[in-house]
């Protein structure tokens, strides 16, 4: 019997079965490929869900957690510590946003962006708190209550009612669909700057400068969540720098600390100088030294191995190789995306199970929405990682 078999059985016996996992168990990870316990080897793009940015096995990054762990791992919120003052002032410099706040998961970033807009919303009213946020249907931010509630899919809400109050629900790149959900209440505009869960959908440049014009013509605070699309995945560190638009919220995780758990959200001038105060919010782990010593190290090999010019010199060989198999096959109706964040369509055929016959073929890639295979690789592939994806691929149809 293979050993993943026995781990998977035994598994299953004691974590609660919320995942329908593919039966794969994966123990060591070099660069772009992934070994399972079978020693099975797989080419990923998909990066623990565009996490692992560097690829995985990066020496530097590897020696920089080890050094902290040497030093210390936790400290709690009540005192100072050094990665953090590092990873805030590094994540600040890329962003140019002016405050910023450590969570445990995209998720937590979430909820805080959540309530800094609230709060900044109370303080502008005198203490109202009728206020509304609009969210994007087919977005996806979370699970909590709170990042759940801005979520646009109604089969994850359902069974969780009542949720957060006060939120409606807007079409991504449609700008009138949002100015009618517009009302005196509303305190924030929530979305991805490109959809991710949903079926990777960048937002239209007209879409998203118009929503940027209401928010400052109204004073609603746009929260763009750039934790799957952020760190560096469309090109830029955020996408939302390719479009000239500042948020006055964003949220971060993902790849931000590549596998050490962190998220974060990140306030400008304005909201940061009329939101959240000490008592407001907090954290018992969140930017603890072990998980800043990752994003300032995340933050340092981004500059030196030049991640981002990287991405946007590569993404045209993957988009040309993604549209030559487009033009081969009917059931590929259609191309999206922002540099290493890309999915393809699929009409008429059931994604999962490409997917699945993929990882069959040692292609690791994942799904978006009911029917997108997603593309979202360490941003350090190669055009042979490249052509050896499409092979692997075109086998698995
Ligand atoms: C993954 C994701 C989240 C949730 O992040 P977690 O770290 O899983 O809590 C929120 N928003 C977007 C856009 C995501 O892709």
């Amino acid at each position: 019997m293979p050993k993943s078999r026995e781990y998977m059985e035994r598994t299953e016996q004691s974590v609660l079965h919320t995942y329908n996992r593919f039966p794969v168990v994966l123990e060591n990870g070099e660069g772009v490929y992934l070994e399972d316990v079978d020693h099975k080897k797989y080419l990923d793009f998909g990066a623990g869900i565009a996490v692992f940015a560097l690829g995985y096995g990066n020496q530097a990054y590897n020696d920089a957690l080890k050094a902290q762990i040497d030093k210390i791992i936790h400290t709690s919120n009540l005192y100072y510590n050094v990665p953090l003052m590092e990873a805030a002032e590094k994540l600040l410099q890329h962003s140019g946003m002016s405050r910023v706040f450590f969570t445990n998961s995209g998720t937590e970033a979430v909820e805080g962006a959540i309530k800094a807009a609230r709060k900044y919303a109370y303080n502008k009213d005198n203490g109202r708190t009728d206020h509304e946020i609009i969210a994007m249907n087919h977005s996806f931010h979370g699970r909590s209550m709170g990042a759940l509630s801005v979520t646009g899919n109604p089969h994850y809400q359902e069974a969780f009612k009542p949720l957060m109050g006060g939120v409606k629900f807007a079409e991504f790149n449609n700008l009138d669909s949002v100015k009618e959900q517009i009302s005196d209440r509303t305190c924030a505009i929530i979305m991805e700057t490109v959809q991710g869960e949903g079926g990777i959908y960048p937002a239209d440049p007209e879409f998203i400068k118009g929503v940027k014009a209401i928010c400052e013509e109204k004073d609603i605070l746009l929260i763009l969540d750039e934790i799957q699309c952020g760190m560096g995945r469309t090109g830029s560190y955020f996408a939302w720098q390719q479009y000239g638009v500042e948020p006055d919220i964003m949220t971060c995780a993902k790849a931000l600390g590549c596998g050490v758990p962190v998220g974060a959200f990140v306030l400008n001038e304005k909201t940061a100088a009329s939101s959240l105060v000490p008592g407001d919010h907090g954290t018992t782990y969140g930017g603890n030294p072990l998980a800043c010593a990752a994003v300032s190290k995340v933050f340092d090999l981004f500059e030196q191995e030049k991640i981002i010019d990287h991405v946007k010199a590569i993404t045209p060989y993957l988009e040309k190789r993604l549209d030559e198999l487009m033009a081969k096959y009917d059931f590929l109706t259609a191309r999206r995306g922002m540099g290493l964040m890309q999915g393809l369509a699929v009409t008429g055929r059931p994604v999962g199970a490409i997917v699945k016959k993929a990882l069959e073929n040692g292609l690791i890639v994942i799904s978006a929405g009911t029917d997108v295979i997603r593309f979202v690789p360490p941003l350090i592939i190669t055009e042979e990682n490249v052509d050896e994806m499409i092979e692997k691929l075109e086998a698995s149809f």
